[in-house]
């Protein structure tokens, strides 16, 4: 179920900090009288892995995806685009949520794999002072202190999170970019690229091959082949394009040809 947005005093005076070998008791079943009540009136930001698994799941593409259920808001003061799910109805309640739960369980996201974990990483250039979880702890949740308790790595482990945060690498190293310190705001054409590159893989495939896109780039002939078919192959590479594009880096090699008719 989904974690919940928490700002950094609420976390450091509400909720103890804790490590892997902690441990906490929770139960999450259709027995308690609190099922599904977390799954509306939520906040729930996807990242471009949660958008792979939810479209899979669905069986449906990622256009499509984002079409049907989503939202992306868009404010003066965001530096890059995101992804929410978007709630239904006047409850707020999540599309996927019926009577037995959650309808795409094994695809769910990232958020509501951790709840009731939140975790906070502050950005301060102690070395001491790194990434730590917390228990998100609200009225509407009855699951607290039920149950037989795990550890904080056994939660983790049983969510399947490690996957999660490998893929999602690419994506944080992306958007904790120093680039983004600098206050210069994205054209509407790259705030575009980002959303096409980060959050459509299926749209992203298209413009690799249906626009001259190969033409200008060098990417050699087994990338092509797995950028066919492989969505995470085609995030890594939609990753290193916008860090070619935006940041200037030298992530992408634009074919001699062009570079000479670049510089007649
Ligand atoms: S995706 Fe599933 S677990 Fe997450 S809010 Fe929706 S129904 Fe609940
Ligand atoms: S125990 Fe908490 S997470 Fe589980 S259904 Fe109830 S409110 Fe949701």
């Amino acid at each position: 179920m989904p974690t919940r947005f928490l700002n950094e005093e609420q976390i450091l005076q509400g909720a103890p900090r804790m490590g892997p070998e902690d441990r906490f008791r929770f139960r999450c079943d259709a027995a308690l009288d609190c099922f599904t009540h977390c799954c509306r009136d939520v906040s729930i930001v996807l990242t471009p892995y949660d958008i792979i698994r939810m479209k899979r799941a669905l069986g449906i593409d990622s256009s499509e995806f984002l079409e049907k259920y989503t939202i992306s808001p868009f404010t003066a003061e965001q530096k890059f685009p995101i992804i929410l799910l978007r709630m239904e109805g006047e409850s707020r309640r999540c599309p996927f949520v019926g009577e037995k739960g959650c309808g795409i369980y094994a695809g769910r996201p990232w958020a509501c794999r951790m709840y009731p974990l939140g975790v906070a990483a502050p950005q301060n250039p102690n070395p001491a002072d790194h990434a730590f979880h917390f228990l998100v702890r609200e009225d509407l949740c009855h699951g607290h202190d039920l149950g037989e308790g795990c550890t904080v790595r056994e939660w983790l482990d049983a969510q399947g999170i490690e996957e999660y945060d490998m893929m999602g690498a690419p994506y944080r190293d992306l958007t904790l970019h120093s680039f983004w310190d600098g206050g210069q705001p994205l054209t509407p054409e790259q705030v575009g690229m980002f959303h096409m590159a980060c959050y459509d893989p299926d749209r992203f495939r298209r413009f690799v091959f249906e626009t001259r896109f190969l033409t200008l780039f060098e990417v050699d002939e087994a990338r092509v082949e797995a950028l066919r078919k492989d969505d995470l192959e085609l995030f890594e590479f939609g990753v290193q394009w916008l860090r070619f594009s935006l940041f200037r880096e030298k992530t992408m090699k634009l074919r001699g040809s062009v570079l000479e008719a670049r510089q007649k």
